[in-house]
């Protein structure tokens, strides 16, 4: 069964809850994330939580950087408080221009490149587009968010629900591998 281009790889509760040591041993060694709701509330500044998880990757010898819809002096300022690599603004996702030009920077292919968004008809619909690994993320804070996002996010409920479906019926997922509960960053 073909994946659809809707259907993030894996769908899981946090970003925080990937296990990023064991996606490197696999091979992995760029990422790519989206911002708000990804990593902290919308328009949120980095917290602890954020840096630390950046100090760890970095720690671990990957690139990293961020591809979002949002403006320049929030993404800016958000990747400067976590050290990364650098940053594509206003990126047009569903866009796969954002994700290329990312790889292009790290200097790492659709191989061992891996993108961690929130929504579907933005982020993974683009990953899958430019052919990037992508794993889907609950959002940080859900219902605090602009209309126009709360309306995405009722057909992303039908998408979602459709996915469930494809799941039950032995459709193609790749598995992320996820930390051990409680377990911490090391
Ligand atoms: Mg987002």
């Amino acid at each position: 069964m073909a994946k659809y281009g809707w259907f993030p790889d894996d769908y899981v509760s946090s970003t925080y809850d990937i296990d990023f040591h064991r996606l490197y041993e696999e091979g992995y060694r760029g990422l790519i994330f989206d911002v708000d709701n990804t990593l902290v509330p919308h328009n949120a500044p980095a917290d602890q939580q954020a840096k630390d998880l950046f100090s760890y990757l970095n720690h671990l010898g990957y690139f990293f950087m961020f591809v979002s819809n949002n403006k320049e002096p929030r993404v800016r300022d958000f990747c400067r408080d976590v050290g990364g690599f650098g940053y594509v603004y206003l990126a047009g996702k569903p866009s796969p221009k954002g994700y290329v030009e990312a790889m292009e920077r790290m200097g790492t292919n659709r191989e061992n490149t891996l993108f961690i968004g929130d929504q579907i008809l933005t982020d993974i619909w683009g990953a899958n587009r430019a052919g990037v690994r992508n794993i889907m993320v609950r959002p940080v804070k859900k219902w605090h968010e602009e209309i126009q996002i709360i309306l995405k996010r009722l057909l992303e409920a039908v998408i979602l629900g459709a996915y469930g479906l494809y799941k039950k019926a032995g459709g193609a997922v790749r598995k992320a591998p996820l930390k051990e509960e409680g377990a911490s960053l090391k």
